[in-house]
Protein backbone atom coordinates (compact mmCIF):
# COMPACT_ATOMS: atom_id res chain seq x y z
CA UNK A 1 0.00 0.00 0.00
CA UNK A 2 1.49 3.27 -1.10
CA UNK A 3 1.06 6.03 1.49
CA UNK A 4 0.67 9.01 0.22
CA UNK A 5 0.55 12.45 2.14
CA UNK A 6 -1.93 15.55 0.11
CA UNK A 7 -1.28 18.66 0.82
CA UNK A 8 -3.26 22.03 0.44
CA UNK A 9 -6.03 19.90 -0.30
CA UNK A 10 -9.92 21.25 -0.74
CA UNK A 11 -13.00 19.94 -0.97
CA UNK A 12 -12.97 19.20 -4.32
CA UNK A 13 -9.17 17.56 -4.58
CA UNK A 14 -10.53 15.01 -2.14
CA UNK A 15 -13.77 13.93 -4.05
CA UNK A 16 -12.22 13.88 -7.31
CA UNK A 17 -9.25 11.93 -5.71
CA UNK A 18 -10.81 9.33 -3.72
CA UNK A 19 -13.24 8.78 -7.05
CA UNK A 20 -9.78 7.88 -8.92
CA UNK A 21 -8.44 5.59 -6.43
CA UNK A 22 -11.45 3.61 -6.17
CA UNK A 23 -10.06 0.44 -5.12
CA UNK A 24 -6.35 0.75 -5.75
CA UNK A 25 -3.42 0.05 -3.34
CA UNK A 26 -3.43 3.70 -2.19
CA UNK A 27 -3.75 5.47 0.73
CA UNK A 28 -4.51 8.91 0.64
CA UNK A 29 -4.62 11.48 3.90
CA UNK A 30 -5.51 14.72 3.17
CA UNK A 31 -4.10 18.22 4.98
CA UNK A 32 -5.47 21.50 4.33
CA UNK A 33 -2.00 23.16 4.87
CA UNK A 34 0.87 24.04 2.41
CA UNK A 35 4.00 21.54 2.33
CA UNK A 36 6.96 23.86 2.93
CA UNK A 37 10.23 23.66 5.46
CA UNK A 38 8.12 24.69 7.95
CA UNK A 39 5.83 21.41 7.80
CA UNK A 40 7.61 19.03 6.03
CA UNK A 41 7.59 17.05 9.63
CA UNK A 42 4.66 16.62 8.80
CA UNK A 43 5.60 14.46 6.06
CA UNK A 44 7.23 11.61 7.97
CA UNK A 45 5.79 8.01 7.51
CA UNK A 46 4.66 8.76 4.25
CA UNK A 47 6.35 7.05 0.86
CA UNK A 48 5.28 10.05 -1.33
CA UNK A 49 4.00 13.63 -1.20
CA UNK A 50 1.29 15.04 -3.34
CA UNK A 51 1.37 18.70 -3.87
CA UNK A 52 -0.47 22.00 -5.34
CA UNK A 53 0.95 25.28 -6.85
CA UNK A 54 1.92 26.94 -3.74
CA UNK A 55 3.69 24.31 -1.51
CA UNK A 56 7.45 25.12 -1.80
CA UNK A 57 9.85 22.08 -1.98
CA UNK A 58 13.22 23.64 -1.49
CA UNK A 59 16.00 21.77 -1.01
CA UNK A 60 16.40 21.77 3.06
CA UNK A 61 12.66 20.08 2.18
CA UNK A 62 14.21 17.30 0.14
CA UNK A 63 16.78 16.20 2.18
CA UNK A 64 14.38 16.09 4.55
CA UNK A 65 12.69 13.81 2.70
CA UNK A 66 14.94 11.42 1.61
CA UNK A 67 16.09 11.04 5.28
CA UNK A 68 12.02 10.30 5.94
CA UNK A 69 12.08 7.36 3.27
CA UNK A 70 9.94 9.61 0.66
CA UNK A 71 11.04 8.58 -3.00
CA UNK A 72 8.23 10.70 -4.44
CA UNK A 73 6.68 14.33 -5.16
CA UNK A 74 3.65 14.41 -7.17
CA UNK A 75 2.54 17.68 -8.34
CA UNK A 76 -1.12 18.06 -9.07
CA UNK A 77 -0.52 20.55 -11.90
CA UNK A 78 1.68 21.56 -14.41
CA UNK A 79 4.28 23.79 -13.62
CA UNK A 80 6.68 22.97 -11.31
CA UNK A 81 8.74 26.08 -10.47
CA UNK A 82 7.75 25.75 -6.79
CA UNK A 83 9.71 22.49 -6.52
CA UNK A 84 13.76 22.57 -6.87
CA UNK A 85 14.48 19.74 -9.46
CA UNK A 86 17.70 19.78 -9.34
CA UNK A 87 18.03 18.82 -5.50
CA UNK A 88 15.05 15.97 -6.25
CA UNK A 89 17.55 14.53 -8.56
CA UNK A 90 20.24 14.56 -6.14
CA UNK A 91 18.41 13.05 -3.34
CA UNK A 92 16.96 10.53 -5.86
CA UNK A 93 13.46 11.86 -5.10
CA UNK A 94 11.05 11.49 -8.39
CA UNK A 95 9.22 14.36 -9.33
CA UNK A 96 5.44 13.76 -11.42
CA UNK A 97 3.39 16.80 -12.57
CA UNK A 98 0.37 16.89 -14.74
CA UNK A 99 1.30 18.33 -17.73
CA UNK A 100 -1.85 19.07 -19.70
CA UNK A 101 -4.88 18.25 -17.59
CA UNK A 102 -7.51 20.82 -19.46
CA UNK A 103 -5.91 23.59 -21.56
CA UNK A 104 -8.90 24.66 -22.35
CA UNK A 105 -9.91 25.08 -18.89
CA UNK A 106 -7.27 27.97 -18.43
CA UNK A 107 -7.54 29.46 -21.96
CA UNK A 108 -11.44 29.64 -21.57
CA UNK A 109 -11.04 31.49 -18.44
CA UNK A 110 -8.32 33.95 -19.98
CA UNK A 111 -10.84 34.76 -22.67
CA UNK A 112 -13.66 35.40 -19.57
CA UNK A 113 -11.39 37.66 -18.29
CA UNK A 114 -10.35 39.50 -21.27
CA UNK A 115 -14.23 40.02 -22.21
CA UNK A 116 -15.30 40.66 -19.15
CA UNK A 117 -12.53 43.31 -17.97
CA UNK A 118 -12.93 44.66 -22.20
CA UNK A 119 -17.07 45.06 -21.42
CA UNK A 120 -16.44 46.06 -17.70
CA UNK A 121 -19.67 43.11 -16.87
CA UNK A 122 -17.58 42.54 -13.17
CA UNK A 123 -18.95 46.74 -12.65
CA UNK A 124 -21.92 46.14 -14.33
CA UNK A 125 -23.08 43.39 -12.36
CA UNK A 126 -22.61 44.97 -9.12
CA UNK A 127 -24.22 48.07 -10.39
CA UNK A 128 -27.26 46.26 -11.96
CA UNK A 129 -27.52 44.64 -8.14
CA UNK A 130 -27.97 47.67 -6.84
CA UNK A 131 -30.27 48.96 -9.28
CA UNK A 132 -28.15 51.54 -10.95
CA UNK A 133 -28.99 50.91 -14.28
CA UNK A 134 -26.26 53.71 -15.84
CA UNK A 135 -24.08 52.59 -18.56
CA UNK A 136 -22.06 55.43 -17.67
CA UNK A 137 -18.10 54.80 -18.09
CA UNK A 138 -18.85 50.97 -19.19
CA UNK A 139 -17.58 51.52 -23.08
CA UNK A 140 -15.50 48.72 -24.51
CA UNK A 141 -14.17 47.63 -27.66
CA UNK A 142 -14.90 45.52 -30.62
CA UNK A 143 -11.71 42.63 -29.55
CA UNK A 144 -12.82 41.53 -33.62
CA UNK A 145 -9.84 43.45 -35.44
CA UNK A 146 -7.77 44.19 -32.33
CA UNK A 147 -4.40 42.29 -32.65
CA UNK A 148 -3.89 39.99 -30.15
CA UNK A 149 -0.22 38.68 -28.77
CA UNK A 150 -0.11 35.53 -27.47
CA UNK A 151 3.44 34.99 -25.61
CA UNK A 152 4.02 31.45 -25.04
CA UNK A 153 1.98 28.93 -28.29
CA UNK A 154 1.87 25.50 -25.90
CA UNK A 155 -1.35 23.77 -24.88
CA UNK A 156 -3.22 26.30 -23.55
CA UNK A 157 -1.78 29.34 -25.76
CA UNK A 158 -2.89 27.23 -28.66
CA UNK A 159 -6.09 26.64 -27.56
CA UNK A 160 -6.50 30.81 -27.04
CA UNK A 161 -4.74 31.65 -30.12
CA UNK A 162 -7.98 29.76 -31.50
CA UNK A 163 -10.36 30.84 -29.60
CA UNK A 164 -9.65 34.42 -30.58
CA UNK A 165 -9.36 33.75 -34.27
CA UNK A 166 -13.11 32.82 -33.55
CA UNK A 167 -13.49 36.41 -33.31
CA UNK A 168 -11.70 37.65 -35.61
CA UNK A 169 -8.88 39.13 -34.19
CA UNK A 170 -5.43 39.39 -35.62
CA UNK A 171 -3.50 36.84 -33.78
CA UNK A 172 0.44 37.19 -33.26
CA UNK A 173 2.28 35.19 -31.36
CA UNK A 174 5.89 34.52 -29.66
CA UNK A 175 7.93 31.43 -28.38
CA UNK A 176 11.11 30.57 -28.24
CA UNK A 177 10.03 27.64 -29.86
CA UNK A 178 7.50 28.25 -32.25
CA UNK A 179 5.23 26.20 -33.98
CA UNK A 180 4.89 27.13 -37.40
CA UNK A 181 2.86 24.60 -38.86
CA UNK A 182 0.13 25.16 -36.38
CA UNK A 183 0.57 28.71 -37.35
CA UNK A 184 0.24 28.70 -40.71
CA UNK A 185 -2.83 26.36 -40.76
CA UNK A 186 -4.71 28.46 -38.02
CA UNK A 187 -3.66 32.03 -40.09
CA UNK A 188 -1.03 33.67 -37.19
CA UNK A 189 1.98 35.05 -37.34
CA UNK A 190 4.89 34.41 -35.15
CA UNK A 191 6.62 37.86 -34.16
CA UNK A 192 10.62 37.23 -34.84
CA UNK A 193 11.26 39.15 -31.25
CA UNK A 194 8.68 39.73 -28.23
CA UNK A 195 9.41 43.27 -28.34
CA UNK A 196 7.67 43.18 -32.01
CA UNK A 197 4.84 41.49 -30.45
CA UNK A 198 4.61 43.80 -27.38
CA UNK A 199 4.70 47.04 -29.48
CA UNK A 200 2.02 45.55 -32.16
CA UNK A 201 -0.45 44.13 -29.57
CA UNK A 202 -4.01 45.51 -27.94
CA UNK A 203 -4.24 42.69 -26.07
CA UNK A 204 -1.04 40.78 -24.45
CA UNK A 205 -1.93 37.22 -22.78
CA UNK A 206 0.90 35.22 -21.19
CA UNK A 207 0.66 31.56 -21.63
CA UNK A 208 4.42 30.71 -20.50
CA UNK A 209 5.94 28.57 -17.47
CA UNK A 210 7.69 30.58 -14.76
CA UNK A 211 11.81 30.09 -15.64
CA UNK A 212 14.45 32.03 -14.40
CA UNK A 213 14.46 33.20 -18.13
CA UNK A 214 10.40 34.56 -17.60
CA UNK A 215 10.96 35.95 -14.09
CA UNK A 216 9.82 39.90 -14.27
CA UNK A 217 9.33 39.60 -18.10
CA UNK A 218 6.40 42.09 -17.65
CA UNK A 219 8.70 44.93 -15.93
CA UNK A 220 9.02 48.52 -16.33
CA UNK A 221 11.11 48.57 -19.67
CA UNK A 222 8.91 45.81 -21.62
CA UNK A 223 5.35 47.40 -20.16
CA UNK A 224 6.73 50.84 -22.31
CA UNK A 225 7.52 49.28 -25.15
CA UNK A 226 3.83 48.26 -25.07
CA UNK A 227 0.93 49.95 -27.06
CA UNK A 228 -0.05 52.94 -25.10
CA UNK A 229 -3.73 51.50 -23.28
CA UNK A 230 -2.76 47.48 -24.07
CA UNK A 231 -4.94 45.04 -22.35
CA UNK A 232 -2.39 42.75 -20.25
CA UNK A 233 -3.82 38.87 -19.18
CA UNK A 234 -2.11 36.48 -17.09
CA UNK A 235 -3.09 33.14 -16.39
CA UNK A 236 0.12 31.47 -15.91
CA UNK A 237 2.43 32.44 -13.13
CA UNK A 238 2.57 35.55 -11.02
CA UNK A 239 6.17 36.34 -10.81
CA UNK A 240 5.90 36.47 -14.67
CA UNK A 241 4.95 40.28 -13.85
CA UNK A 242 6.76 42.64 -11.57
CA UNK A 243 3.76 44.37 -9.37
CA UNK A 244 5.12 47.63 -8.95
CA UNK A 245 6.02 47.93 -12.52
CA UNK A 246 2.36 47.29 -13.41
CA UNK A 247 0.94 49.25 -10.81
CA UNK A 248 3.06 52.43 -12.32
CA UNK A 249 1.62 51.43 -16.27
CA UNK A 250 -1.95 51.44 -14.50
CA UNK A 251 -0.97 54.77 -12.49
CA UNK A 252 0.55 56.76 -15.10
CA UNK A 253 -2.08 55.49 -17.30
CA UNK A 254 0.15 53.35 -20.01
CA UNK A 255 -1.87 50.23 -19.31
CA UNK A 256 -5.38 50.26 -19.72
CA UNK A 257 -6.48 46.95 -18.20
CA UNK A 258 -5.17 43.98 -16.32
CA UNK A 259 -6.79 40.68 -16.02
CA UNK A 260 -5.00 38.45 -13.25
CA UNK A 261 -5.44 34.74 -12.28
CA UNK A 262 -2.50 34.58 -10.65
CA UNK A 263 -0.43 37.11 -8.61
CA UNK A 264 3.16 36.95 -7.50
CA UNK A 265 2.28 36.97 -3.34
CA UNK A 266 -0.58 35.01 -4.20
CA UNK A 267 1.14 32.22 -1.75
CA UNK A 268 -0.92 32.40 1.34
CA UNK A 269 -3.87 34.78 0.06
CA UNK A 270 -5.19 32.93 -3.22
CA UNK A 271 -7.43 29.77 -2.12
CA UNK A 272 -8.00 31.14 0.99
CA UNK A 273 -10.67 32.90 2.73
CA UNK A 274 -9.92 35.90 4.00
CA UNK A 275 -13.12 37.96 4.37
CA UNK A 276 -12.77 38.43 7.82
CA UNK A 277 -8.98 39.30 8.47
CA UNK A 278 -6.90 42.37 7.46
CA UNK A 279 -5.55 42.35 4.09
CA UNK A 280 -1.22 42.79 4.60
CA UNK A 281 -0.13 42.92 1.29
CA UNK A 282 -0.12 46.85 -0.33
CA UNK A 283 0.23 45.87 -3.20
CA UNK A 284 -2.61 43.27 -4.07
CA UNK A 285 -4.58 46.15 -1.99
CA UNK A 286 -3.12 48.89 -4.35
CA UNK A 287 -4.32 46.44 -7.31
CA UNK A 288 -7.86 46.22 -5.89
CA UNK A 289 -8.66 49.51 -6.07
CA UNK A 290 -8.18 50.16 -9.85
CA UNK A 291 -11.42 49.92 -11.12
CA UNK A 292 -9.43 48.44 -14.83
CA UNK A 293 -7.66 45.75 -12.78
CA UNK A 294 -9.14 42.29 -12.70
CA UNK A 295 -8.53 40.02 -10.01
CA UNK A 296 -9.37 36.15 -9.84
CA UNK A 297 -7.71 33.78 -7.20
CA UNK A 298 -6.08 31.23 -9.65
CA UNK A 299 -9.27 29.48 -10.52
CA UNK A 300 -8.43 29.66 -14.33
CA UNK A 301 -8.15 25.50 -13.87
CA UNK A 302 -11.17 24.76 -12.18
CA UNK A 303 -13.50 23.04 -13.98
CA UNK A 304 -15.11 19.59 -13.71
CA UNK A 305 -13.12 18.27 -16.76
CA UNK A 306 -9.62 19.20 -15.82
CA UNK A 307 -10.33 17.89 -12.09
CA UNK A 308 -11.25 14.42 -13.03
CA UNK A 309 -7.76 14.60 -15.21
CA UNK A 310 -5.53 15.90 -12.76
CA UNK A 311 -7.04 13.13 -10.09
CA UNK A 312 -6.82 10.02 -12.99
CA UNK A 313 -3.24 11.19 -13.72
CA UNK A 314 -2.10 12.01 -10.18
CA UNK A 315 -3.58 8.15 -9.67
CA UNK A 316 -1.67 7.44 -12.82
CA UNK A 317 1.61 8.78 -11.85
CA UNK A 318 1.31 7.30 -7.86
CA UNK A 319 0.29 3.90 -9.30
CA UNK A 320 3.65 3.51 -11.67
CA UNK A 321 5.53 4.85 -9.03
CA UNK A 322 4.60 2.22 -6.81
CA UNK A 323 4.61 -0.61 -9.33
CA UNK A 324 8.55 0.33 -10.05
CA UNK A 325 9.17 0.30 -6.23
CA UNK A 326 7.35 -3.11 -6.13
CA UNK A 327 9.37 -3.94 -9.31
CA UNK A 328 12.57 -2.75 -7.89
CA UNK A 329 12.26 -4.78 -4.49
CA UNK A 330 10.79 -8.13 -6.12
CA UNK A 331 7.58 -7.95 -4.28
CA UNK A 332 4.95 -9.76 -6.57
CA UNK A 333 2.42 -7.45 -8.55
P1 LIG B 1 3.29 24.40 -22.25
O1 LIG B 1 4.56 23.85 -21.70
O2 LIG B 1 2.45 23.55 -23.13
O3 LIG B 1 3.63 25.74 -23.10
C1 LIG B 1 4.50 26.73 -22.65
C2 LIG B 1 5.08 27.41 -23.88
O4 LIG B 1 5.88 28.52 -23.44
C3 LIG B 1 6.00 26.50 -24.71
O5 LIG B 1 5.59 26.51 -26.06
C4 LIG B 1 7.39 27.13 -24.54
O6 LIG B 1 8.23 26.99 -25.68
C5 LIG B 1 7.03 28.58 -24.28
N1 LIG B 1 8.07 29.37 -23.63
C6 LIG B 1 8.90 29.00 -22.62
N2 LIG B 1 9.71 30.02 -22.30
C7 LIG B 1 9.37 31.06 -23.10
C8 LIG B 1 9.85 32.39 -23.25
N3 LIG B 1 10.85 32.86 -22.50
N4 LIG B 1 9.27 33.17 -24.17
C9 LIG B 1 8.27 32.69 -24.95
N5 LIG B 1 7.79 31.44 -24.87
C10 LIG B 1 8.33 30.64 -23.95
O7 LIG B 1 2.48 24.95 -21.02
P2 LIG B 1 0.90 25.21 -20.91
O8 LIG B 1 0.22 23.94 -20.53
O9 LIG B 1 0.44 25.94 -22.12
O10 LIG B 1 0.84 26.15 -19.62
C11 LIG B 1 1.44 27.43 -19.62
C12 LIG B 1 1.53 27.91 -18.18
O11 LIG B 1 0.24 28.17 -17.67
C13 LIG B 1 2.09 26.84 -17.21
O12 LIG B 1 3.50 26.85 -17.19
C14 LIG B 1 1.52 27.25 -15.89
O13 LIG B 1 2.44 28.10 -15.23
C15 LIG B 1 0.28 28.06 -16.27
N6 LIG B 1 -0.97 27.42 -15.81
C16 LIG B 1 -1.84 28.14 -15.06
C17 LIG B 1 -3.03 27.57 -14.62
C18 LIG B 1 -4.04 28.36 -13.82
O14 LIG B 1 -4.93 27.76 -13.20
N7 LIG B 1 -3.97 29.68 -13.80
C19 LIG B 1 -3.30 26.24 -14.94
C20 LIG B 1 -2.40 25.53 -15.71
C21 LIG B 1 -1.24 26.12 -16.15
Amino acid sequence: MLRVAVYDSKQYDREFLVQAIGTKNISLDFYEYHLNKDTKESAKGYDAVCIFVNDQIDAECLESFSRYGIRLVALRCAGFNNVDIESAHKFNIAVTRVPAYSPHAVAEHAVGLLLTLNRKIHRSYNRVREMNFSLKGLVGFDVAGKTVGIVGTGEIGKVFAKILKGFDAKVIAYDIEPSYDWARNLGITYSETIEELFKQSDIISLHIPLLPSTLYLINEKTIAKMKPNVMLINTSRGKIIDTNALIEGLKNGHIGGVALDTYEEEEGVFFEDLSDKILMDDELARLLTFQNVLITAHQAFLTREALQEISRVTVDNLLRFEQKISFLSGTEL
